[in-house]
């Protein structure tokens, strides 16, 4: 079952304040939560229900529990767990965002140097880089990770191939639009993450 098939059936089918209390702000940690605005009220409202994707995806990710094929496979869905992307390693949710071909050429790109021991439960503690903004800088990382992740679904279910100079491109565009639901006197940022998508390209 995809992601969003999950999300449909857990969040359509929940009273609006039970899963606006799930997602909220003190309840999501801080990697997602204190960059963007809370969910605005109105759950039919197709842009209320992509933040809250995002930041359903932003909690499953750190948890480790996005639909990657290893989780799958423990789950007894799939037998088999091979990244179907590079068709080389299990597809975890660390390979299928940072190290297969693809996304370590995004990251290199972006100039990110992923420690070999790092582990997407520590997402939120990913070394800045001297060139990209502190301030909402865990956003910004979700940002790549969402992105990543669409890119991943594109090419699996889709048949799309998607290169890594469209993925930033995809990215540069997603900044634009999430810079509108960051706080107001902040949202200049997301010139500076076009910027640094485009320069990555
Ligand atoms: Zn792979």
């Amino acid at each position: 079952m995809c992601f969003l098939c999950i999300y449909n059936l857990v969040f359509d089918k929940l009273p609006r304040n039970l899963y606006q209390g799930f997602l909220g702000q003190s309840v999501i940690p801080s990697f997602l939560g204190q960059s963007v605005r809370a969910p605005i009220g109105n759950p039919t409202n197709p842009y209320s229900k992509a933040i809250l994707v995002l930041q359903f995806f932003g909690w499953l990710l750190i948890s480790d529990k996005i639909q990657s094929r290893v989780n799958l496979q423990k789950r007894k869905v799939l037998e088999e767990a091979t990244c179907e992307l590079c068709q080389h390693q299990p597809e975890t949710s660390l390979h299928l965002l940072f190290w297969c071909p693809a996304a370590a050429n995004f990251w290199r790109r972006l100039g990110f140097l992923v420690p070999s021991d790092f582990d997407v439960g520590e997402l939120h503690h990913l070394s800045r880089l001297p060139h990209i903004p502190d301030l909402h800088f865990e956003t910004f990382v979700l940002l790549c990770c969402w992105q990543l992740w669409k890119r991943r679904n594109g090419v699996v279910f889709r048949g799309e191939e998607a290169t890594v100079i469209q993925l930033l491109q995809n990215c540069k565009a997603e900044a634009r639009l999430w810079a509108c639901r960051l706080p107001r006197a902040d949202a200049a940022l997301g010139d500076v993450w076009c910027s640094i998508f485009h320069q990555a390209m």
